[in-house]
């Protein structure tokens, strides 16, 4: 037998730990880190643990993304950090400026008088309009058709000793969030109808098992603002790709509400799972303990807390904190929730 011969016999038998390697060789995936180099302080820690509680085992490569080049300095303190490879973008200037049909000078006004978070931020809504649309676009994506997103300061709170790419595959699972949580609704003022004008002139791509539950309170006439925090995300690429996204993303972007309102790409991202996906193929993950300012993801779950050597503290888990959606995702999915879930719903 020649060795691929070998390997498919193993893969025929089901052997164990060679046809597993086997298998997870084929997983095309990548941490995806939109960063400045000023960020190269906070991304390095987050690294740094990310490695130590999950990748060190595994191995995945890096993709970092910048509306500016990085520095030689960025390039070679993250090198030095990682133990695989690492690749620097510069995002091309069609996926990080104005398109010709929006108004600068109304953007602009927009800017000066909306008082929100980030209301008065131009860079903000680049960014916003850029992990809607474009990161996946990203030629040194094209290889991949997995990815999870880092951001700085964010941390891992628990060891995560098994391959999320392979268990997202393995489980038919498309979307993977940690934290859930409701939007400003001054943010995304004309989302809601923009969507309902979609998806009027484009029901086919409604999933007959959707998660519109989840979104809506009122069976898709208004948003309840409930979405999957982005700043984690474990997905596949090739959701964005297909051509319910792209149509839905271009027809958002022609609608203008990334730089006339400050449409977030949360809520961007959620609202297509959650109508475009049939909702097992949205998958939370209570195993992964997490932190983005200011909350956590915490297993509630006493075994998986200990067998993650987890850093935090459950009662500072965010999930059933009454602003976030997580128990509202457990009841429209009709999951068990954890022990202890309701001292956190006073
Ligand atoms: P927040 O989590 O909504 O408060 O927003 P962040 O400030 O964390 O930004 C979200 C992500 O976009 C992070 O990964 C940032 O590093 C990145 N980001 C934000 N603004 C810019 C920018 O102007 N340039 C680049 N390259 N990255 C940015
Ligand atoms: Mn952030």
């Amino acid at each position: 037998l020649s060795a691929a011969d070998a390997a498919k016999e193993q893969e025929v038998v089901g052997d164990t730990s060679a046809s597993e390697d086997t298998k997870n060789a084929t997983i095309k995936a990548a941490f995806v880190s939109l960063v400045r180099n000023t960020d190269l302080p906070s991304i390095i820690e987050t690294i740094r643990n990310l490695e130590d509680r999950f990748n060190k085992k595994f191995n995945y490569p890096y993709v970092f993304l910048n509306n500016e080049l990085f520095t030689d300095d960025f390039k070679s303190a993250i090198k030095n950090v990682i133990s695989s490879e690492a690749h620097f973008g510069l995002i091309p200037k069609e996926h990080w400026s104005y398109p010709d049909w929006i108004s600068e000078e109304k953007a602009a006004y927009v800017r000066e008088t909306a008082d929100y978070i980030y209301g008065d931020s131009e860079s903000y809504r680049h960014m916003c309009r850029f992990e809607s649309g474009f990161f996946w676009q990203n030629e040194l994506l094209d290889d991949f058709d997995w990815y999870w997103r880092v951001e700085p300061d964010t941390k891992l709170h628990c060891d995560v000793d098994y391959d999320v790419f392979k268990f997202m595959r393995d489980n038919n699972k498309q979307y993977g969030f940690t934290v859930s949580i409701k939007e400003f609704e001054v943010t995304i003022k004309s989302l809601w109808d923009t969507t309902k004008a979609f998806i009027q002139k484009h029901p086919e791509y409604v999933d007959k098992n959707n998660m519109m539950d989840f979104i809506s309170n009122d069976k898709g006439k208004s948003y309840n603002l409930c979405h999957f925090w982005s700043n984690f995300e474990v997905a596949n690429l090739n959701f964005w790709r297909s051509d319910a996204y792209r149509k839905y993303f271009d027809y958002l972007d022609r609608a203008g509400g990334f730089f006339y309102e400050r449409w977030g790409d949360a809520p961007v991202h959620s609202i297509a799972a959650a109508l475009f996906l049939p909702r097992d193929q949205i998958h939370y993950f209570p195993d992964i303990g997490y932190f983005h300012a200011p909350y956590n993801n915490c297993p509630l779950d006493n075994d998986i807390w200990k067998k993650g050597k987890c850093s935090c503290e459950q009662d500072m888990d965010f999930s059933f904190q009454p602003y976030s959606c997580t128990n509202e995702y457990y009841e429209v999915n009709k999951m068990k929730k954890p022990a202890g879930w309701k001292k956190f719903r006073t």
